[in-house]
């Protein structure tokens, strides 16, 4: 994996975000009110380790704040800088306007590389962080709540969530100050996997509509379809999971920061994911073969090409030799807006990462709303669910005078948990989503690609609240 080139990445984002507000004819005072961060903070601190003072460098960016709190993640890598946060940060509003999640967009960075460091440091450093950026506003449960990004989990937002309770203990709130914790500390169920489900779900949506499939130049359904993805971070690795083992596509392809993997006849994930820990990275993986050049693989032959790791990793330069006639942005801007022009010429697909990746902060919402509610999803309903189908067997049973067989009761008397809430409203809201695109798409001739379509929903709902706000 060739590292981000930043100043390309938020220049891209600027000119996809230029090309959907002309297409809107959004007017131009307007387009600079909102194209822009609304505030940048730059924080250097200090954390005293073996025996010294080690300085880190830290950003949060906050781009828009037409509601709030603002939402996104927050990055431990050694290649974050400022530009980088803020083209993220920007990402995010529009991500989360098209999904129609309550938040203004913002985004987070720490340089570091993780791996230098252990566990204690790590919690150290992030609680220090934390400090800095709640001193300033910057991570507040009604005004900023950061999430999981590359380099950062669970972990590290329980280690967030716990300071900031001991700096405002006096905050009923507090846990709602970050989303993705753990499950035992304020999480939500199926919030670390959400990112990945809604890769699943863009895609059954758009091989749910033939004509969508037909124009990328595939044809029939999402069953067999050989599938090259890069990156097994956490986005990755869980839709690898669902894609080949409820899809039931081939995974022929995999690429990892030290090599990839091509293999004819599939890659399992669950090995993959068994061997990537036990090695560190893809190479000596059984029945498969192994490019040192890892990037090349980008350009082998599939039917669908899923970039799951960083920004601009398809650019002009590597863009004419893309085979693949479907590509699914499940990380934020792998491809660039130069190489996208050429390929959308060509007549490839692109999936944009507004929608395609838009699952984590959904469930970041759920969960953000489960904590200022103080309840879990289901709590006051699952008796009643259970005792409505056991009323339903009992009618079957009683009118048909035979037995419901056990596997068609399990379900019923299941009851719906708050893992099946998630997964539901996370699906409806992909779905809902991925409709709003495609009608936009479809019903304007200024507008003839996903992504434009998926910016123009987005925009044309935070025009709205500029506008509504008096701003404008
Ligand atoms: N970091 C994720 C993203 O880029 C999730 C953000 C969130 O849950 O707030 O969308």
């Amino acid at each position: 994996m060739t590292s981000a080139t930043e100043n390309d990445f938020q220049a891209s984002v600027r000119g996809m975000f230029d090309r959907a507000a002309a297409a809107l004819g959004v007017p131009d005072d307007l387009v600079e009110t909102i194209r822009e961060c609304k505030s940048v903070i730059q924080l250097r601190f200090p954390v005293r380790l073996r025996g010294r003072y080690q300085t880190f460098c830290g950003w949060r960016a906050v781009h828009s704040e037409h509601r709030l709190p603002v939402k996104g993640g927050i990055r431990y890598a050694p290649f974050v800088d400022q530009q980088e946060v803020e083209a993220l940060a920007a990402l995010m509003t529009f991500k989360c306007a098209l999904v129609d999640v309550p938040f203004g967009g913002a985004k987070g960075g720490l340089s570091i590389r993780p791996d230098d460091y252990t566990e204690e440091e790590l919690e150290l450093i992030t609680r220090r962080f934390t400090q800095e950026l709640a001193d300033r506003g910057y991570i507040s449960p009604s005004r900023d709540v950061p999430a999981p990004d590359i380099g950062t989990g669970a972990r590290e937002m329980a280690w967030m969530a716990d300071e900031y309770r001991q700096l405002y203990p006096s905050d009923i709130d507090a846990l709602a100050c970050v989303t993705g914790k753990p499950v035992t500390q304020g999480g939500i169920p199926g919030r670390e996997e959400a990112t990945g489900r809604g890769v699943q779900y863009v895609l059954r949506e758009f091989f749910r509509h033939p004509d969508d499939v037909g124009r990328s130049g595939l044809e029939g359904g999402l069953e067999g379809k050989r599938v090259i993805l890069q990156g097994l971070g956490n986005v990755g690795s869980h839709a690898a999971r669902y894609l080949v083992e409820e899809e039931g596509v081939r995974l022929t392809g995999v690429i990892e920061h030290d090599g990839a993997l091509l293999s004819d006849t599939g890659l399992a994930p669950a090995a993959l994911a068994e061997h990537m820990a036990r090695a560190g990275g893809l190479e000596g993986f059984p029945g498969a073969r192994f490019v040192a050049d890892g990037a090349s693989v980008l350009e082998a032959e599939c039917d669908i090409l899923i970039p799951a790791a960083i920004e601009s990793q398809i650019t002009e330069a590597n863009a004419p030799r893309i085979r693949a006639p479907l590509i699914v942005e499940a990380a934020n801007g792998p491809v660039t807006l130069a190489a996208e022009r050429q390929l959308l010429a060509r007549g490839t697909a692109i999936l944009p990462d507004l929608l395609v990746n838009a699952g984590g902060v959904t469930v970041s919402y759920f969960e953000w709303v489960s904590n200022v509610s103080h309840m879990r999803f289901g709590r006051l309903s699952r008796q009643l669910d259970i005792q409505r189908g056991k009323r339903i067997i009992d009618m079957i049973e009683t009118t048909s005078g035979r037995t419901v067989p056990d596997e068609l009761k399990a379900p019923l008397l299941r009851g719906v948990d708050e893992l099946d809430l998630v997964q539901s409203g996370l699906e409806d809201t992909m779905r809902e989503a991925y409709g709003a695109m495609r009608e936009t798409m479809l019903g304007s001739d200024a507008i003839e690609d996903m992504r434009t379509a998926a910016f123009a929903v987005a925009l044309e709902k935070v025009v709205r609240s500029y506008r509504q706000m008096g701003l404008a």
